[in-house]
């Protein structure tokens, strides 16, 4: 398979995926010592590596611009943040 460029939304910012980023473990394992799980996607807030245990997949609305007005999208877009940013995101 041909490799295609892959890209990573980091905060509002679009960057490159590195090849080496697709083997990484996760960063909460590592903080946990097992290094033995590896990353499953990079959280779209820090964009550090995170793996299905501590991935959390979020699915948001897709707001476009219609007219003078936005209208949202039947489906739902997909977004991964880590564990630490989702708690960042909704702890009151
Ligand atoms: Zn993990
Ligand atoms: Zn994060």
């Amino acid at each position: 398979m041909a490799w295609v460029g892959l890209f990573v939304l980091v905060g509002r910012h679009i960057r490159p995926l590195l090849k080496s980023e697709l083997d990484m473990r996760c960063y909460d394992c590592l903080q946990e010592a097992r290094s033995d799980i590896t990353g499953i996607g990079v959280c779209s807030r820090c964009g550090l590596a995170t793996c299905e245990k501590h991935a959390r997949v979020r699915q948001v609305q897709v707001t476009r611009q219609v007219g003078m007005g936005a209208a949202s999208g039947r489906i739902p877009a997909r977004r991964v943040v880590c564990r630490t940013c989702d708690m960042a995101e909704t702890a009151h």
